[in-house]
């Protein structure tokens, strides 16, 4: 079985689904692996360590790929790529029936199949293919030391003889994966630290890492699978009046709401923002999906009333070596599920498999996709 490793193409992308000390698991699996050449550069992984762990390394990729078996990439395959792929082959990626719509249509030409992480159940056995936890994960980390870079002030209590400096206060809302990791990071640095989210068992998640939860009188928003659906117009209007006060009393405002299949929500609008102290930060994780703040500008940081704004945008490939190395844990396990005694077998009976497919052999097995698609 041959497995392919392209060098990402997309702007900014400088992860690799694949790290040198991994492969030996996709070689116990029973994978050939060929590796485009520089494709783990960005991640800070050289070709010489991919080939010491047993990868090819290729320079013309498109010959490999009209051979391969798998194609591992964090993007979806790009469309000149896909051309090349053969009747059967499978791409495990990203995809996002909207965002990946060209990508996609060729996959479906060269009835090849496409599994992407963002579909990946979030059931227990599958928590070790989990690509948007541990990439968030990856992210919160990120954004939440970004933020304290920004802030002209120390995070910690720090009492000395010259006088006591009080910790800063942090405060997340959204605390789905990366809002976590932001908790427990600010608390790391020895800020004050609360959250808010709309999920019932998110009060309890927030407490777990030693934060406090913001409880305002609001019904909670919860859709399927443990995930938030959107909220009507009277209830962000009274959400965004409730948390007003707190965003005043704040040094730094982390935002990382998210509700599948739609925009970013708004959450944070720039009259929210007037009571700010000059100095303080705000980043908005969701500022490449619409963004939660109004005014955040994805990749870059924009100051209102001297308050900076950092708008996210594809975090975790900033720390492109960790991220990296946990997409690659995704992928081998993502793998496992299909890879029966070095043969591979899709098999449409497991919820994974059927759950992260979305596309098989040329036929669409997704519903948005399905939607997108029929739309032309
Ligand atoms: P996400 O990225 O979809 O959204 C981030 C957070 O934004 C969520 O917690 C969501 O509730 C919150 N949010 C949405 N609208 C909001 C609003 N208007 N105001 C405030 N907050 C808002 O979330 P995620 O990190 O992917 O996690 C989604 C769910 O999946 C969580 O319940 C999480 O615990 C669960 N999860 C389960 C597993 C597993 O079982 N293997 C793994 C990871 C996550």
């Amino acid at each position: 079985m041959l497995l392919v490793v392209p060098k990402e193409t997309k702007d900014g992308e400088k992860r690799v689904a694949a790290t040198p000390s991994t492969l030996n698991k996709l070689t116990k699996l029973g994978f050939e692996i060929h590796v485009e050449k520089d494709a783990g550069l960005l991640s800070l992984y050289p070709d010489s360590e991919y080939e010491k762990n047993g990868a090819k390394i290729i320079s013309d990729i498109s010959a490999s790929i009209k051979n391969a078996d798998v194609i591992a990439s964090v993007a979806t395959i790009n469309p000149n790529l896909a051309r090349n792929l053969k009747p059967g082959a499978i791409c495990i990626s990203f995809a996002q029936a909207k965002r990946d719509k060209e990508n996609i249509k060729e996959i479906i030409n060269a009835k090849a199949s496409l599994l992407s992480f963002d579909f990946v159940p979030r059931i227990s056995r599958a928590q070790s293919a989990d690509a948007l936890t541990s990439q968030a994960t990856v992210s919160g980390y990120h954004t939440m030391v970004t933020a304290a870079s920004l802030l002209p002030k120390m995070f910690p209590l720090v009492m000395t003889a010259s006088g006591t400096i009080r910790p800063s206060k942090v405060l997340v809302i959204g605390a789905g994966v990366a809002g976590l990791q932001v908790m427990a990071t600010a608390k790391k640095l020895g800020a004050i630290v609360s959250g808010y989210d709309v999920r019932t068992a998110s009060k309890d998640e927030v407490k777990s890492v030693g934060a406090t939860f913001i409880e305002l009188d609001l019904p909670v928003v919860e859709g399927s699978g443990g995930y938030a659906k959107e909220m009507d117009q009277e209830r962000t209007k009274l959400q965004q009046q409730l948390l007003t006060p707190h965003i005043s009393a704040t040094d730094v405002l982390i935002t990382t709401a998210a509700v599948p299949g739609r925009p970013a929500p708004r959450l944070v609008t720039s009259q929210m923002l007037s009571g700010m102290k000059p100095g303080s930060v705000i980043a908005d994780m969701a500022a490449e999906n619409g963004g939660n703040v109004e005014g955040s500008v994805a990749g870059k940081i924009v100051e209102i009333n001297g308050v900076k704004i950092w708008g996210g945008q594809n975090i975790a490939s900033a720390m492109a070596p960790d991220a990296s190395f946990l997409y690659s844990g995704n992928v081998i396990s993502l793998l496992s599920f299909l890879v029966k005694e070095s043969k591979i077998v899709l098999d449409k009976n497991d919820e994974v498999i059927s759950g992260s497919a979305l596309v098989i052999n040329g036929e669409i097995t997704n519903e948005f996709v399905k939607t997108e698609m029929a739309q032309g």
